[in-house]
């Protein structure tokens, strides 16, 4: 029988975990990083470290393996394609193009009958800022529109600090409405050839616009459940995914609910699924690449997911005595950096 390979692109936690649910299935992993030290190392079955624009190493990537998936939206979208011209690439290029750019997500959103986000224009200068600030009543997130994850490039506006960002480079960014949100939620969403599946929704708490903690399940009256898992689910038959797709949305206090963004491909959001569900949305991402079907996750339990945030790790030893706790094996503590998380019960 020939064994089925897989070709990861990144191998931080995400990447780490796609490894382990493909090693459960017999399928041989190959990682690409850019980075020496990645926490997939130890549980990939082949890793090629370089350059995303190293020629020679990507071609050794893509001879690697027939099937393809990423762990993040952020690597070059001609890399992308150039994978998806030659092999299978879970999801495809076309749609992590559109989630790469937070501009283009937006406008793609909002063409969905059914589907809303956060009012929102594109700036590129200072001078863009201020004329934009005023008709966002002077509160406003400046985000940039590529290669921002976790809080990295984005920045609360009001008439106080403005001046603050004079002297900033703020080409190719996005300006949104600051919204009073009642809470966040997500829904991840798994496609296959012959089928489509959802996790329920759940609660996100973030700190420093960096995610803390999910809670499954979310506290929500049925109307709420019901319309959130239909808006990832229009987005998800929209966007043509094949593959893993989270959706995170704002739920506003008039019941309302706007997408804030789609990550097209596992999320921290769904780490719990690992631990509370039959099928985690690893399994399903699995599924979606070398199946006709993917699964119903069937949650078995209750449970809250609390990420463990840069110094947050240096209490790791003593959570292990009481949870259930994942190391993602970095090489070092660093501020607002994702070292691992715990799960209660
Ligand atoms: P993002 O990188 O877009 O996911 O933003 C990270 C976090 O910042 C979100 O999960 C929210 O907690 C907060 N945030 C982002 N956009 C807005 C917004 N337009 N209004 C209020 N809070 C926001």
């Amino acid at each position: 029988m020939i064994k089925k390979k897989l070709g990861i692109l990144g191998g931080g936690q995400l990447g780490m975990f796609i490894c382990q649910a493909a090693r459960n299935f017999g399928i041989y992993t190959t990682v690409f990083s850019t980075t020496k030290d990645f926490s997939a190392k130890d549980f990939c079955d082949n890793y090629i470290i370089g350059k995303f624009n190293d020629y020679k190493k990507i071609q050794e990537f893509i001879k690697s393996s027939s099937h393809f998936t990423v762990e993040t939206e952020n690597i070059p979208i001609d890399l992308l394609e150039k994978i998806n011209n030659n092999k299978k690439i879970f999801p495809s290029s076309e749609v992590i193009k559109i989630a790469q750019n937070r501009l283009r997500e937006k406008k793609f959103l909002n063409s969905i009958p059914g589907v809303k986000t956060v009012k929102f224009s594109s700036i590129n200068s200072y001078d863009d800022l201020c004329s934009k600030l005023k008709q966002f009543k002077f509160k406003a997130i400046i985000k940039s529109c590529e290669l921002g994850y976790d809080g990295k490039n984005q920045f609360i506006v009001n008439k106080n600090n403005i001046y603050s960002f004079e002297k900033m480079n703020l080409n190719n960014f996005i300006i949104e409405e600051f919204i009073d949100f009642e809470k966040e939620v997500s829904v991840i969403v798994s496609k296959a050839e012959k089928n489509i599946i959802s996790y329920p929704p759940v609660e996100n708490l973030h700190k420093d616009s960096i995610l803390k903690e999910t809670k499954y399940p979310a506290d929500l009256n049925n109307k709420l459940i019901k319309s959130s898992l239909e808006i990832a689910n229009k987005i998800a038959n929209k966007i043509n995914l094949n593959g893993v797709l989270a959706v995170e949305m704002f739920l506003l206090k008039n019941d309302d609910i706007l997408v804030n963004e789609i990550a097209p491909r596992p999320h921290n959001s769904g780490h719990w699924t690992m631990d509370a569900c039959k099928y985690s949305q690893y399994d399903n991402l699995i599924f979606s690449i070398f199946e006709p079907f993917v699964k119903e996750p069937l949650p078995q339990k209750s449970c809250k997911m609390i990420n463990l945030i840069g110094k947050d790790f240096n209490n790791f030893d003593n959570l292990k005595k009481k949870y259930k706790c994942y190391d993602y094996f970095k090489n070092e503590i660093r501020p607002k950096r994702k070292m691992g998380h715990y799960v209660i019960f």
